[in-house]
């Protein structure tokens, strides 16, 4: 996996429930230039989810042997299930000139942060526990054991918001929506970007 990538690398992350999806989906509505890279994960298909479009659905003795591989840029268990980034997924999207959004937790963000230090980190703090407690009861998709799991699991994760780049509050989502796009719009003045621009100044 090349660190060396002209293209950027956007982590977001944030508590189930969070509206980190419909975030990322409305992004990629408005970014042309942005991809959501598709992870593996060995939990079972929910009800609406199609293997290959939400995730890539796998039984743990493949993705075991994709971990001995080195198949991932980062994986995690989560929730009982392995997760994980597909290194050769993110590479064919920066070959297609796409900026590559990972939508991962937070054990996977510490990863990428540590091989991919450019990487752009952005956590969905929910605007308090009881609106997230109150999302996870109205997108019905769990059972009420798994709701009070990822609630306790959502603190864990809301603790590790302090070493993110940009923290985006979800309380609305237009405002919410306003200030993550300003943080992809920014990606051209990045020092990384701007090389050539320096150059070209000190060339005169
Ligand atoms: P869910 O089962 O609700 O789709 O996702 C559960 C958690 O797994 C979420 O926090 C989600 O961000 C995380 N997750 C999804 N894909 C990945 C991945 O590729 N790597 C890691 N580390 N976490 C992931």
């Amino acid at each position: 996996m090349s660190v060396n990538s002209t293209r950027e690398l956007y982590v977001i992350a944030g508590p189930s429930g969070g509206g980190k999806t419909t975030l990322f989906r409305a992004l990629l509505e408005r970014f042309d230039h942005l991809a959501l890279s598709v992870s593996d994960t060995t939990r079972p298909p929910r009800r609406v989810e199609k293997d290959g479009e939400q995730y890539c659905f796998l039984d743990r003795a493949t993705f075991e042997a994709g971990i001995e591989a080195g198949r991932y840029l980062e994986h995690a268990e989560v929730f009982g299930h392995y997760y994980g980034t597909s290194k050769d997924r993110v590479q064919a999207l920066w070959d297609q000139g796409k900026d590559v959004i990972l939508e991962i937790d937070i054990q996977g963000a510490e990863q990428v942060a540590k091989s991919h230090p450019e990487a752009t980190s952005i956590f969905i703090l929910p605007p308090s526990m009881a609106v997230l407690s109150q999302r996870l009861r109205d997108r019905g998709l769990d059972d009420e054991a798994v709701i009070e799991r990822r609630l306790s699991e959502a603190r864990t994760e809301i603790e590790a918001a302090r070493d993110f780049d940009w923290l985006v509050i979800n309380d609305e989502f237009e405002r919410a929506f306003q200030e993550i796009s300003a943080i992809i719009e920014a990606w051209p003045t990045r020092g990384s970007r701007r090389q050539a621009e320096i150059e070209a100044l000190l060339a005169e």
